[in-house]
């Protein structure tokens, strides 16, 4: 059984599948931290993020390991190496990319082989696993997403500005909603679930209500 869920950044869906996945004692991926890390290995690379070929070479034969909340490239953790404003700056223009998409939709397909998961990310019920039992999208209020980000920065110790979170988090939803390819959307048979004034909690809740009763 797989569980997908999409929605913007700071939607609380990252949390929250983590949590929901615990509850319901099965395997979580989070699919943004694989486009995350082809991020980080095309910068240590220094290749021009304009050179498709060359990115999607890089995604087609990308060492990733995932485990929960731990990402490892090339048998490195870099786990907070990828959650940094750095990688939130240049990755929607890799991710704009189809032949990179397919590479890093078959790598999450892969993942996901051994067991059920609960899996987030962006495209997740609408083109990578459109089969999935269950499915939502997460969304908030631009303001609340920006706070929620800048707490989780600022929460490992970065010294980041509130406006420029705002600002790039806004600016990620653009692209993610506008992009050709995979765009951010809500598929039609999702459930949408606002957190703004949920906790993490109560979102998780509410998602187990649905499925219990069949959603
Ligand atoms: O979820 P997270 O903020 O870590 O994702 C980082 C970026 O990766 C997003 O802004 C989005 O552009 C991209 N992404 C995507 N498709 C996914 C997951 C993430 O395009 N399934």
């Amino acid at each position: 059984m797989n569980i997908g869920i999409d929605g913007p950044a700071g939607s609380g869906k990252t949390t929250a599948a983590r949590l929901l996945a615990k509850k319901l004692g099965i395997f979580y991926l989070d699919t943004g931290a694989t486009y995350r890390a082809l991020t980080l290995k095309a910068l240590n690379e220094k290749i021009d993020l304009f050179d498709t070929t060359a990115l999607e070479n890089i995604a087609k034969n990308l060492d990733l390991r995932i485990d929960g909340n731990e990402v490892y490239l090339e048998g490195q953790d870099v786990s907070n190496q990828i959650r940094v404003p750095l990688i939130d700056k240049n990755i929607s223009v890799i991710v704009s990319y189809p032949q990179v998409r397919k590479a890093m939709v078959r790598l999450q397909r892969k993942i996901t082989e051994q067991g059920d998961f609960v899996i987030e990310g962006r495209d997740i019920t609408t083109v990578a696993f459109p089969d999935a039992e269950h499915k939502f999208y997460l969304d908030a209020d631009p303001k609340i997403r920006a706070q929620r980000r800048f707490k989780e920065l600022t929460g490992k110790g970065l010294d980041v500005n509130f406006s420029d979170i705002e600002k790039d988090l806004i600016r990620r939803d653009q692209a993610d909603k506008n992009r050709k390819v995979s765009p951010l959307k809500i598929s039609d048979d999702a459930i949408v679930v606002d957190t703004t004034g949920l906790s993490i909690e109560q979102t998780v809740d509410e998602i187990i209500k649905c499925i219990n009763s069949g959603k």
